[in-house]
């Protein structure tokens, strides 16, 4: 992290600020973590705070401390609008291109507000007056923790905002099995923990915490697994009809793609699903271990990114089209997937 956009961000906060923070649309463990606790942070030094979230985030996150204070732009975009427009900060968390949070991304993209980005994945866009953008860390939580550290905030960090550090932490780690997991991660748990956080029940809450609608797409998922041995590639689909009928939640199908890479000898797993609410698109998960690239994958085949080992994409069309197009390219990755 530069140390100068670090003055620069202290300087910003010494005096009371109109503050908006948003997460990415479909925010996750990590997007909500991160807005949450920087949330909770700056109203502890004084400042006016609001989370304004594109959409809902799964019911699996509704625990956290502070969540029921989140504004959707979905359901009211004129409440919303109108304090971006008084605002004098606006921290994007979780995402560095303003295509990720969709109609909101024009309305940010306008403001006069100061923008600083706090986020991990590669290929930062130039949008914003501050930029503190870490590929090489594994959360924006983690990447958020050693921020405030940096401004010397460290006392003011309490229970409530370890927890939601922790939570993306541990969501986007994979409860700490990935690459990006560092000595330096553990350090900063050990800090969260010695601040009180109860990491079982946060487990438990985030993991444990399924509907019968969960386990039955994850059943059919496995279900419509395909194995392409010689290019150590697995994919999945989940198609709209199935769903429906399984009565599919938001969040169902989160993390089912990495099944794929727990068979012996894939490196590569994708899943496609049809999109319940829109039958012309198609989400497309990517993950990898070791150095296959998905975000490349990801954005030059399917309009996404992310990072090397965990990517998304959309695709027009159904399920069955998107997947016609994906097994085209994929003989021409052959050397990378085999090497
Ligand atoms: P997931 O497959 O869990 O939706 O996403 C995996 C990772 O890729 C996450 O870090 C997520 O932020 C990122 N990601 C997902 N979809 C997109 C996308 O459309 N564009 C970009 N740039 N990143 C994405
Ligand atoms: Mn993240």
């Amino acid at each position: 992290m530069k140390s100068k956009n670090i003055k620069v961000l202290k300087q910003l906060l010494t005096e009371n600020k109109n503050v908006v923070i948003i997460p990415h649309t479909n925010p996750d463990g990590d997007a909500i973590g991160s807005c949450l606790a920087l949330s909770s942070l700056l109203k502890k030094i004084s400042h006016n705070v609001s989370i304004i979230s594109p959409n809902e985030p799964p019911h699996f996150l509704n625990w956290t401390p502070g969540f029921d204070d989140i504004l959707y732009f979905d359901s009211d975009p004129e409440g919303c609008q109108n304090k971006i427009e008084f605002s004098d900060l606006i921290f994007t968390l979780d995402f560095n291109d303003l295509n990720r949070i969709g109609e909101l991304g024009g309305i940010i993209k306008s403001s006069n507000s100061k923008k600083i980005m706090i986020d991990h994945h590669r290929n930062p866009k130039d949008y914003a007056y501050l930029m503190f953008s870490e590929p090489e860390i594994g959360s924006t939580c983690e990447l958020l923790y050693e921020l405030i550290i940096s401004m010397g905030f460290e006392k003011s960090i309490n229970k409530s905002i370890s927890t939601c550090i922790y939570l993306g932490i541990m969501t986007d780690t994979g409860s700490f099995e990935y690459s990006s997991v560092t000595s330096r991660t553990h350090q900063i748990v050990s800090q969260l923990i010695d601040k009180g956080i109860n990491q079982n029940e946060i487990h438990n809450k985030v993991y444990n915490n399924s509907s019968s609608s969960r386990l039955k797409v994850l059943g059919l998922a496995l279900s419509n697994l395909n194995l392409l041995e010689d290019l150590k590639t697995a994919y999945m689909f989940l198609k709209r009809n199935d769903l429906e009928k399984f009565n599919y939640q938001k969040g169902d199908s989160e993390g089912i793609v990495n099944y794929g890479l727990s068979l012996n000898n894939v490196i590569f797993s994708v899943i496609f699903i049809e999109d319940i609410n829109d039958k012309n698109n198609v989400k497309i998960s990517f993950r990898s271990q070791g150095d296959f690239s998905c975000n490349e994958f990801a954005e030059e085949h399917f309009n996404g990114g992310g990072h090397i080992n965990a990517a998304g994409g959309r695709n027009d069309g159904n399920a069955k089209d998107s997947i016609n197009k994906f097994l085209k390219i994929l003989p021409n990755y052959k050397e990378k997937l085999i090497s």
